[in-house]
């Protein structure tokens, strides 16, 4: 699986004073912090997070989602773990060592995959769809902890997010990858790592 690094895209490094981000994890003074995982991924990571950018034309890369995210959302970074472009051509974006912020109140475990576009309109592009598979599938191998895919939209009712034509590929490519589909996987954080 061929992703473009963070370094060959040019990502900007994280900005550890981001208001909603501000500093690093603490259980108690900073629960929302730019965690580094200290337990193992292939015990902590346990459900995949499938995302749309939900913006019409397709102009923003992940170059520009990660400045909107840094400078717009307050976050130290990126909040995707990996962007798949209009293309299909994929971006290691968030370090997967590092809690995402994607889903609202489960992102402790769980890895954001966003695709670019907005398939609440739109169709995913086969080459989407393809590296999407690859990605899964290289994720599966790699971190045997992951039992479960779902949507955005299945933690948090109040987005549709990744839009109502990407939803019905999402279960078949749950099975095929012999993951469970839904947020039955997702564990809370004892703040134990
Ligand atoms: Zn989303």
């Amino acid at each position: 699986m061929q992703f473009i690094s963070r370094a060959q895209w040019g990502a900007l490094p994280p900005d550890h004073t981001a208001r909603e981000e501000n500093g690093f994890f603490h259980p108690q003074h900073n629960p929302g912090g730019w965690l580094v995982y200290t337990r193992p991924l292939t015990e902590l990571l346990n459900t995949l997070v499938i995302h749309h950018s939900a913006e019409d034309a397709g102009q923003m890369g992940v170059r520009e989602i990660q400045r909107l995210h840094i400078e717009q959302n307050g976050w130290a970074d990126i909040g995707y773990h990996f962007v798949i472009d209009g293309v299909g051509i994929g971006y290691e974006a968030r370090p997967l060592t590092v809690r995402g912020v994607h889903v609202r109140a489960a992102n402790t475990g769980t890895v954001g995959i966003v695709l670019l576009g907005n398939f609440e309109i739109n169709h995913p592009r086969p080459a989407q769809l393809d590296t999407l598979e690859q990605l899964v599938a290289f994720l599966v191998g790699q971190y045997p902890g992951l039992t479960h895919l779902a949507a955005h939209a299945d933690f948090n009712e109040e987005t549709v997010c990744p839009g109502r034509n990407m939803l019905p590929w999402l279960r078949p490519l749950a099975l095929r990858h012999y993951l469970q589909y839904g947020t039955e996987g997702y564990q809370m954080p004892t703040w134990s790592q």
